[in-house]
């Protein structure tokens, strides 16, 4: 019997001892939850691979689709596992041929992981070869650089044959490397950032500052469609809402116009550090780049980072914007942050911004302001919503207590939404957590 399966290949480099096993692991949990709407027969380690066995043979493409996104799997085969009896393997590496499409020199790739089998890996290369030319005689065997490379690999009781071998997302499995609060705006950059940020194996908590009530909603139903757009990766636990429009008004009436955009951002990241206290995330993340707007002048850059003290991660600063869009695109998040929206920074914007701004300056706009309050009220009124990622931890109840809005009648589950239903457009993303419950499990911290 021939099974369809997926074979996920990952980096070893760096993973030794007690390291490498919690980092497949964590790879298996994280690849799990992906595939939660498929029928998988078996998803296990097998010598230096993650084997995922499918119940039906056409989720092979897609399966595959969705692991390439994966963080920590570097590439993606698709192929058969059958008896470790030649005849089902070289019947499976007739299939494997065919799968590839067209081409003109191959080789076979052979290995035997097990002693027990009587055919070594030199004679089954042999083997399976000269059945292959026998197959398709108008192929060329070439051993250096050819077109395609049908791999046989006898692992314990079975043979894994495969030639469609692609590259995949790469770098660190969620949960490997803590967790950070990502600011994103709705805008081009801050999704290439949190992706980025995913993909070294942080798990990734948003929020979102709306111009609501001085806007509409528009830029939260985008940040929502972003969030799920990265959702297969796993790596997006929660993204918070903040109502921000009613406090830019009061400081765009109150200070200095040209500074108002750093005020603005001043706030952002003090909520920001507030919530990844409450979350206990070790940095702050954005999507800023070295000068592609007045606010991120390296003087604006500073203003910003001296009011908080937790390291502020911008994985794009020394990205060009053309470069950042292919990412965008490459992540599938550009087409949804180019529809419209009001973003809450161009409220109130002043004709000429300040492009180096003094920490000093900000600080006496800012005296007569009732800041600390501000962050309290903003605080106790955050909305939520929970997205599937096995290792998010939420924080407890108890420190979201301070969240009144929220926890006064709620269950601890109900902030949660399930993301395989469709999104009903009249139910706004902020208030879905209270409807249904999420895939997967996410614990608590403490
Ligand atoms: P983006 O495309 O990510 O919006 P941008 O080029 O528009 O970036 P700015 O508007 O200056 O640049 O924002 C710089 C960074 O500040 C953003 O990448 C994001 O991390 C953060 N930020 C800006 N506005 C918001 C917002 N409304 N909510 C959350 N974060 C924001
Ligand atoms: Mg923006």
């Amino acid at each position: 019997m021939f099974e369809r399966i997926c074979l996920v290949h990952y980096h070893e480099l760096g993973l030794k001892g007690r390291n490498r096993s919690s980092f497949e692991h964590r790879l298996l949990l994280n690849m799990e939850a992906a595939l939660v709407q498929f029928h998988i027969k078996e998803l296990a380690r097998i010598s230096g691979h993650l084997l995922v066995v499918l119940e039906n043979e056409d989720d092979v493409e897609p399966v595959a689709r969705i692991l390439m996104q994966v963080p920590g799997v570097a590439r993606v085969s698709r192929g058969w596992r059958c008896a470790r009896k030649p005849e089902e393997y070289y019947r499976c590496a007739e299939l494997a041929m065919l799968d590839c499409g067209p081409f003109e020199t191959f080789k076979v790739v052979a290995r035997r992981s097990n002693t027990d089998y009587p055919i070594d890996s030199m004679q089954l290369n042999q083997l399976v070869g000269a059945h292959l030319c026998a197959f398709a005689p108008d192929k060329k065997v070439k051993m250096k650089d050819p077109d395609v490379k049908v791999h046989v690999e006898i692992i314990q009781g079975s043979a894994y044959v495969f030639s469609r071998s692609v590259r995949a997302i790469g770098g660190l499995p969620v949960g490997t490397a803590g967790k950070v609060v990502s600011l994103m705006s709705g805008g081009i950059d801050s999704p290439v950032a949190t992706w980025k940020l995913m993909k070294r194996g942080a798990v990734v908590v948003g929020v979102h500052f709306s111009g609501r009530p001085q806007t509409d909603d528009a830029s939260e139903y985008i940040v929502d469609d972003i969030a799920c757009a990265l959702a297969p990766a796993g790596g997006i636990g929660r993204v918070y809402t903040v109502a921000f429009g009613d406090y830019q008004k009061i400081i765009a009436s109150e200070c200095p116009p040209n500074l108002r955009i750093v005020l603005y951002r001043r706030l952002m990241f003090r909520v920001a550090e507030r919530i990844a206290k409450l979350e206990r995330a070790k940095a702050l993340v954005t999507g800023e780049s070295l000068g592609q707007v007045a606010s991120q002048t390296l003087d604006n850059i500073a203003a910003v980072n001296s009011v908080v003290s937790l390291p502020v991660l911008r994985p794009l600063i020394g990205s060009d914007k053309l470069e950042i869009i292919d990412l965008a695109k490459h992540i599938g998040t550009f087409e949804i942050s180019s529809r419209p929206a009001d973003d809450c920074c161009t409220l109130f914007m002043p004709r000429s911004p300040e492009t180096h701004a003094r920490v000093a300056d900000c600080e006496r706009a800012e005296e007569g302001l009732p800041i600390e309050q501000w962050i309290d009220e903003i605080i106790v009124n955050l909305e939520w919503k929970d997205y599937p990622c096995p290792s998010y931890k939420k924080p407890k109840a108890r420190r979201m207590g301070k969240c009144a809005h929220h926890t006064a009648s709620d269950s601890e589950t109900s902030h949660t939404h399930d993301m395989s239903s469709e999104r009903s457009e009249d139910v706004h993303p902020s208030t879905l957590h209270g409807r249904s419950k999420t895939q997967a499990e996410t614990p608590e911290t403490d």
